[in-house]
């Protein structure tokens, strides 16, 4: 089966990234993606997807170039109760939104701090997907956190440049397939995300596909094989 969407993109809005929306549907429509969302990072420096930056979202059209555009943000995780740096008003203009922890934003704490960050980011009313949970800088319990994602129907990502060799570091993967194994065991759902920041990046999953199989992870938990099954996102497409 193919995956169908990727809702971890960056664009030059980034700050550290460097593609155009243009360049990354272009991509996108090359690799047969029918979904596409822009997940700039949230404005704590040094990421620049300013305030502004989400309100003007308005002038998107839902198609772009034959792809159904999604307009999201990553926000950062800024403390361990897991509020994040998007302001409610904005969040209302979005289509969904990725919850991340980054070490520009908060500390790597304890296990149980990580893991009570991750828990509360869970619980926000308008996070749909939890960004780069294996990443290995912020230990976290996953027995903890996959049932809770399960129970608040959000995703955990399953995310690919964190998987890929020349991110120099094995432990992603062993979190990886940790957290994949419970979410198993617990059928909760997991979304697979490029976390692209240049434009031959979007849609690039072969790591995270790779890994799916390895685990034979039942297709029915991965919400990119079927568009429909997007994670508490009540919009139509
Ligand atoms: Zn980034
Ligand atoms: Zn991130």
């Amino acid at each position: 089966m193919k995956l169908l969407m990727d809702l971890h993109t960056h664009t030059v809005a980034s700050g550290h990234a460097y593609s155009t929306l243009k360049e990354n549907l272009e991509q996108a429509r090359e690799r047969g993606l029918q979904v596409m969302g822009i997940s700039d990072h949230a404005c704590v420096p040094p990421a620049t997807a300013i305030p502004y930056y989400l309100r003007n979202f308005k002038v998107f059209t839902p198609y772009m170039l034959g792809i159904r555009v999604l307009k999201g943000v990553e926000a950062n995780i800024v403390d361990y109760q897991g509020n994040i740096d998007v302001e409610e008003q904005d969040l209302a203009r979005l289509d969904y939104v990725i919850a991340s922890l980054h070490q520009q934003n908060l500390v790597p704490g304890s296990r149980n701090q990580n893991t009570q960050a991750l828990c509360g980011a869970i619980r926000h009313p308008a996070v749909n997907i939890i960004g780069h949970p294996n990443d290995g800088v912020y230990p976290v319990d996953f027995t903890e956190v996959v049932p809770l994602a399960k129970q608040y129907r959000v995703a955990l990502e399953l995310n690919n440049a964190t998987l890929r060799a020349n991110a120099g570091r094995e432990r992603p993967k062993a979190l990886a397939i940790e957290m994949l194994e419970l979410c198993k065991q617990h059928q909760a759902s997991i979304i697979v995300g490029s976390d692209s920041h240049i434009y031959y990046d979007v849609g690039e999953f072969s790591e995270a596909e790779k890994l799916l199989r390895e685990v034979h992870f039942p297709e029915a938990l991965v919400i990119n094989y079927q568009i429909e099954r997007l994670p508490r996102i009540r919009i139509t497409l």
